[in-house]
């Protein structure tokens, strides 16, 4: 029986774990190291949307990048099939004002989307507790999302029956290993390993986490803020603060948040939300880093952005595919780790 060639994952977040599971199913013996405690980094801290459709409109470093959000969220189906990580498939809303529901239309309509205004009480059966007092709400229907640290625990649980072994270690290196997956995020010193890694910097994000059972239904967009379920309760975010390394809360992000989510939902005037905070991986193009480094043996997935959860699946993908000399498909070359040169 011929030996299976092994793989050590870096970093146990929403892409580590991804990768570990198709490597497994591609027949690799895999181990993912990861020196925090299990459910501490970015994806647990995130919202959970899967939103090709709002991110596209909303984040200006998506807007040419839909296709391939769209791409990434169609092959979610598939792995919440194989992981057990639940989807809620809903859609999401937008709240606010007509000038700005009307510029989104505007923008859903250039890549083919559509929105549609429903009325007053179907929003609140969607998003009990919605304020009162906005011009209108809209449904998209394309995007979806996932309970983040519900999910984690499901893509371990799904891996360590595939077979994947979990050690509570940091990765300096290849080791011994056949193939290194560095999927550690917004860690610094990743370029000693793979030196594309020099192209990623850190945007730190703040978000709320409130426990208010009574207000739990769909994700909400407004201007400048979301509000969506989470881990059964309620995450408001997020902050983008680029360049910002450290993953401490800082107090002083918390009001302004909190003021921003009352506007859609007024109860949560009333709320003392949890602060927490986390480090997005980017790139100066807004999409990841995912394929072979130059440093033998070495295949980055990282650098996500705000839509790692979003593009989980497919990086997996594209990385088994790589890994097993595979057609890696007609992204590969757009999340080409060489193209910052
Ligand atoms: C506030 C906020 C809200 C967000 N909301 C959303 C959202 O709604 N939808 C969405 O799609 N995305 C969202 N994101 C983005 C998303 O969280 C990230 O893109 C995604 O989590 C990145 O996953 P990752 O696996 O690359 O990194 P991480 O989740 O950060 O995991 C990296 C792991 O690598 C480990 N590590 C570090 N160094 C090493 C080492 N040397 N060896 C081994 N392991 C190491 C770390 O301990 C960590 O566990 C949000 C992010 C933030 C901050």
């Amino acid at each position: 029986m011929s030996k299976k060639a092994t793989a050590t994952v870096a970093g146990a977040g929403a892409l580590g774990l991804s990768c570990a599971l198709a490597l497994a199913d591609a027949g690799f013996e895999v181990t993912v190291c990861d020196p925090g405690p299990p459910f501490v980094n970015a994806s647990a801290v995130a919202g959970g949307m899967v939103a090709p459709s709002f991110e596209a409109v909303l984040d200006s470093a998506a807007a040419d990048h839909f296709d391939l959000l769209l791409a990434a969220r169609n092959l979610w189906p598939a792995l919440e099939a194989r992981s057990g990580v639940r989807l809620d498939r809903t859609g999401a809303l937008a709240a606010g004002r007509s000038a700005w529901l009307h510029e989104l239309q505007a923008a859903f309509g250039t890549l083919g989307l559509f929105a549609t205004e429903i009325p007053r009480r179907t929003a609140e059966d969607l998003a009990p507790g919605l304020a009162e007092d906005l011009d209108g709400v809209l449904l998209n229907r394309e995007d979806w999302r996932l309970d983040p640290c519900a999910a984690l625990a499901a893509l371990r649980v799904a891996a360590a029956a595939a077979g994947v072994g979990f050690q509570a270690t940091a990765v300096k290196g290849r080791g011994a290993a056949d193939l290194l997956v560095l999927a550690a995020g917004a860690a610094p010193g990743l370029a000693e390993i793979a030196p594309e890694a020099a192209a990623l910097s850190p945007i730190k994000g703040h978000i709320l986490r409130a426990r208010m059972a009574d207000l739990t239904g769909v994700t909400v967009r407004g201007e400048g803020v979301y509000v969506t379920p989470a881990d059964g309760g309620l995450a408001i975010g997020a902050t983008m603060e680029p360049g910002v390394a450290d993953v401490r809360p800082d107090p002083a992000k918390a009001a302004p948040l909190l003021a921003a989510g009352a506007t859609l939902f007024p109860a949560l005037a009333r709320a003392a939300p949890e602060l927490q905070a986390g480090l997005r991986a980017a790139t100066p193009d807004g999409l990841p880093l995912v394929g072979f480094s130059q440093a033998a043996g070495v295949l980055l997935a990282t650098g996500a952005r705000r839509n790692g959860w979003l593009l989980a699946p497919l990086v997996a993908q594209l990385a088994a595919a790589l890994a097993t000399g595979r057609d890696p498909g007609r992204y590969a070359a757009r999340l080409d780790p060489a193209r910052f040169g």
